[in-house]
């Protein structure tokens, strides 16, 4: 090979590399501008999740069920973009769109393992295995969260019946609806999606 024809390809790559480098710094900016980006501008974009409140309280738990401190967290909001992305499609419509999966289909009605369940969207620690009950509904059922603070109450008058409907508090995912015919000691039914939960097995 002759001398010049090397001269030619190392000029070649060293254009490809000022070439690459540039483009580099130009998607390096578009990430710094989104980061710098005036919060007036992402209100614009989420005018949804604008008015909500930053932080929430929740109660931290460890996997193996142990409380571990009160505290407040960031909400996590996202697009529903976002969410379509870190979500199956069945689990992105009940948790995010507020469906509900047909009785016996989901994966926890019927397990009796200790644990905790954790949210499927932000593993917001939701409820202990130890208030799980067989209601014979074919939704995973329990008598009480593992902390009141990290689920929250609506009021839902969809399809023409007025129920409280439950949601995550960290992320709003949308969990299920709780009734008052549910055992004691607190006589409450929390009648959860599995799709909503993630189990984690105590060792
Ligand atoms: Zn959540």
């Amino acid at each position: 090979m002759f001398d010049s024809e090397l001269d030619q390809k190392g000029a070649t790559n060293l254009r490809r590399r000022l070439f690459l480098s540039s483009v580099a710094a130009a998607i390096g900016g578009l990430a710094l501008w989104q980061w710098k980006m005036p919060a007036l501008l992402r209100a614009a974009r989420e005018p949804v999740a604008s008015s909500e409140p930053k932080e929430v309280t929740i109660v931290l738990f460890s996997d193996s069920g142990e409380r571990l401190k009160r505290g407040r967290v960031s909400r996590i909001v996202k697009t529903a973009a976002e969410w379509r992305k870190q979500l199956p499609e069945g689990v992105f419509d009940i948790t995010r769109n507020a469906d509900t999966e047909i009785a016996f289909s989901g994966k926890y009605w019927n397990v009796h393992d200790q644990g905790i369940y954790r949210c499927i969207c932000c593993d917001n620690a939701l409820f202990d295995s130890a208030t799980k009950f067989d209601s014979g509904t074919g939704w995973p059922s329990f008598w009480a969260p593992i902390a009141a603070e990290n689920v929250t109450d609506t009021r839902d008058t969809s399809y023409g019946m007025i129920r409280t409907a439950v949601s995550c508090t960290q992320c709003d995912a949308h969990l299920g609806h709780v009734f008052d015919d549910g055992p004691q000691p607190t006589g409450l039914r929390y009648c959860m999606n599995s799709a909503s939960l993630r189990f984690i097995k105590k060792t």
